[in-house]
């Protein structure tokens, strides 16, 4: 007999004394919300001292050391490093804020702790309410099919696993790849994000599958390249599943012609998936939307709720067209995972519809928000972002030092401070050291890109704290900094 099956007395996770543990909650809830309150007073990032990364990576603690030690240290080692994006001047790649409110629901939903792999319970019906107002929002019809889960790269590889297994013109899922009679090929642009890369890795087609056709000078992907090598790829013996179209290119945010794609898929039988990762949510907006119109003809959409909907991290949203594909590439039939006509097991399985089968109640912190603000209120955050990115946009045109290095559409800036003088590679070098010490200095965070070879300063906007005086504090800072390194690169040269 296992030894411990004599003892008494049995242990929980529960607090001996729930008073406690609720005066500590409530001291916790002050704190996070006066951090929040406060995020503009601090420096956006700093780095981590060394005294810290050696507390972060002592040995597992055998014996408890309590909650309230647990969260001293929490304190101590975790809150003051942070990687920034709550910040109103984060604009690197492209990071979601979370918001306040979206903080308190993540304790609802962690508080109920449901498993919304299925059963019948609110949790799935709130999930499914919100799948039905994606589908709705975004012009799908229907009897579409959807999924939360936790970003676009995982709703890009269920968009693609669904198209491979839909159009590869065989059973994938019993035969596998190795029986495709050719290569089955997916095609997409030159921009598009590395998650379509990786998900074409797992699918197993091959990364040599992925097409990656070149852009025009708005960075959108090249339609007549693209039906040529389609057609010279069917003549050479692959097979053409599916084009990947993006909503907003993640390096300058170019929307590919979704109309002319979904046209081109119809008329070559291929599927379409759009990564809309940001750009899907354009629609919401009267404005905006028309951008990206098209996008309710996708096959599948892929699109962030962590971004543009700025809900705390995770949250994405992969809908397809048709539910019966989605569930033909997830579904396996398992004794134990049978559904009955009453009680727990009476409802459809969420996991049929994707790879978790565990899966969080992430629908709550978007049902609520959407309830919260509604929907116009989400609209125009993206519009004031999308405005704000012009603003400074315009603002980096009419400074001299200061050089636009690709068109900007939407809420992406590409940029470099130029004095003029310089070779190429001292420019990118000095580019990089400028990025480099904004963020040091604690000032913002953009990241960067290379942009035919120009190391560019990059701002993604999808931040609801930022303000116009933030933009062009970025833009002093990049002015300044620059000027004292290219001072100082003069001053190294001069004879001594
Ligand atoms: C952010 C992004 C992704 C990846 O989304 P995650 O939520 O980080 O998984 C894919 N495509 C584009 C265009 C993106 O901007």
């Amino acid at each position: 007999m296992y030894q411990n099956a004599a003892k008494t007395q049995d242990e929980t996770l529960d607090p001996q004394d729930w008073d406690a543990l609720r005066s500590l909650g409530h001291r916790m809830l002050d704190d996070m919300l006066d951090y929040l309150a406060t995020v503009r007073e601090r420096p956006i990032w700093r780095p981590v001292p060394d005294e810290v990364r050696t507390a972060l990576s002592g040995p597992v603690p055998r014996d408890p050391e309590g909650i309230d030690q647990a969260y001293a240290d929490f304190k101590e080692f975790v809150l003051p490093y942070p990687f920034g994006n709550i910040h109103p001047r984060h604009w690197g790649w492209v990071n979601g804020t979370g918001s306040p409110s979206g903080a308190l629901m993540e304790m609802l939903a962690a508080t109920m702790n449901p498993n919304v792999a299925g059963f019948d319970q609110s949790a799935r019906l709130v999930e499914e309410q919100v799948l039905d107002w994606m589908r709705s929002l975004m012009g799908f019809p229907e009897g579409a099919g959807g999924l939360l889960v936790s970003g676009a790269s995982m709703a890009n590889l269920i968009g693609l696993a669904v198209a491979r297994n839909t159009r590869a013109g065989f059973d994938v899922r019993q035969e596998g790849v190795a029986a495709a009679p050719g290569m089955l090929t997916v095609y997409c642009s030159t921009e598009t994000h590395t998650s379509v890369h990786k998900a074409v890795e797992l699918l197993g087609l091959g990364r040599a599958a992925l097409r990656e056709i070149p852009v025009d000078g708005q960075y959108r992907i090249d339609l007549d390249v693209l039906r040529e090598t389609i057609t010279a790829d069917r003549q050479q013996g692959r097979r053409p599943i599916a084009v990947v179209g993006t909503a907003g290119t993640v390096n300058t945010g170019a929307i590919d012609p979704l109309e002319p794609l979904a046209e081109l898929c119809k008329a070559e039988d291929l599927w379409f998936h759009i990564d809309g990762a940001f750009g899907a949510l354009l629609t919401l907006s009267a404005d905006l939307g028309p951008l990206v119109a098209g996008l309710e003809r996708a096959d599948s959409l892929a699109f962030d709720l962590h971004k543009w909907i700025y809900l705390p991290y995770e949250a994405g949203c992969i809908l397809i067209r048709d539910a019966r594909h989605q569930q033909d590439s997830f579904t396996v039939p398992a004794a134990y995972l049978t559904p009955l006509t009453r009680g727990v097991a009476a409802a459809p399985w969420l996991a049929d519809y994707g790879l978790q089968l565990s899966r969080q109640f992430r629908a709550l912190k978007v049902w609520m928000s959407l309830k919260e603000h509604g929907v116009d209120k989400y609209a125009r955050l993206i519009e004031q972002n999308v405005a704000q990115a012009q603003y400074l946009a315009d603002k980096i045109e009419a400074t001299p030092m200061l050089e636009l290095l690709a068109p900007a559409p939407l809420n992406i800036v590409c940029f470099r401070y130029n004095p003029g003088h310089l070779e190429a590679d001292a420019l990118n070098l000095l580019n990089r050291d400028i990025l480099v010490q904004v963020q040091e200095r604690g000032i913002a965070v953009p990241s960067s890109t290379e942009l035919q070879g120009r190391f560019a300063l990059r701002v993604a906007h999808t931040n609801h704290r930022s303000r116009r005086e933030d933009f062009d504090l970025l833009v002093d800072a990049v002015l300044k900094i620059g000027a004292e390194l290219a001072n100082r690169e003069n001053n190294s040269k001069e004879p001594t």
